[in-house]
């Protein structure tokens, strides 16, 4: 199942259209699709009649973020060996964990202004939190998610390696963080596990791994996250890039104005962003 959001309300993808979620249910389910997350089994009951209900056409350009403003939205730094290998640093042995603010989080279709002349992709396999996981054992966090995405971690590299570690504000620039086409929930993934992720600047492929090569899969960083903060119905996690990166080309490249990043991941569709020039300086 697909849940997206249309013009910023809630709804259902199929073949035939987008069905809102709000109209179709009387009301019974919101428009904003955080409070569907902080009822997702009782959403989830109630899909297959709502399946039912009427569709209408929709476009790119009409898609939003699957997730509005979640309280967290973590990520993780160095999650494939081959990644922290080109970045030069060395694997870590407990999960290097960061934040992408939540302003940052934009839609899948969307334009990004370059910040400045080092600014990289990084492909993602993004997951969304359904139940609190608090103190989550590792062989039931994925009964905490609601479904997975494909995220963009664009990231500022002078910002992230500025004097002291700005990371998370090398990360959040405005609209650094698109994430979709829509939610894939977890019974529509055969196995969430191993999934091939790609990269494309365009047209020319940049990064090509599979999720199984995570060092900290996501049910390690579930329970590793949730020992420290729970996460929150809608919360999201950026579970990491494999190779291929800018910063690790030799020379290193970095996206110029008009270039355009196209993410893909097996099952869950594709998403595009254009880089353009920073509008003030
Ligand atoms: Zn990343």
């Amino acid at each position: 199942m697909k849940l997206a959001r249309v013009n910023g309300r809630a709804s259902l993808l199929t073949s035939d259209g987008a069905i809102d979620i709000e109209k179709t249910s009387n009301g019974q389910f919101s428009e904003h699709v955080q409070e569907i997350y902080s009822r997702w089994d009782e959403f989830l009951a109630a899909a297959p009649a709502l399946l039912e209900g009427a569709a209408a056409p929709y476009g790119e350009a009409d898609l939003g973020s699957p997730v509005e403003m979640p309280a967290h939205v973590f990520a993780i730094g160095l999650n494939y060996g081959a990644h922290a290998t080109e970045v030069g640093v060395e694997i870590p042995t407990v999960p290097t964990v960061f934040t992408k603010f939540p302003a940052t989080l934009t839609s899948p279709f969307s334009e990004f202004e370059l910040s400045g002349d080092r600014v990289d992709w990084e492909v993602e396999l993004v997951v969304v939190i359904s139940k609190r996981a608090d103190f989550v054992a590792m062989e039931d966090a994925w009964s905490h998610v609601a479904g997975l995405a494909i995220g963009q971690d664009i990231s500022d590299r002078t910002m992230q390696f500025a004097a002291g570690g700005q990371f998370s504000l090398g990360k959040s620039y405005r609209d650094y963080g698109p994430i979709g086409p829509w939610l894939t929930t977890l019974d529509d993934v055969e196995n969430p596990d191993d999934l091939s992720l790609r990269c494309w600047v365009n047209d020319e492929l940049m990064q090509d791994g599979r999720t199984s090569s995570m060092i900290y899969g996501v049910p390690h960083l579930i329970s590793a996250i949730s020992d420290i903060c729970p996460l929150l119905p809608g919360d999201v996690i950026f579970t990491g890039t494999c190779k291929g990166t800018g910063v690790g080309l030799d020379p290193p490249r970095f996206l110029k104005p008009g270039d355009v990043v196209r993410s893909e991941i097996e099952g869950l569709g594709q998403i595009h962003n254009a880089a353009v020039a920073a509008r003030r300086s």
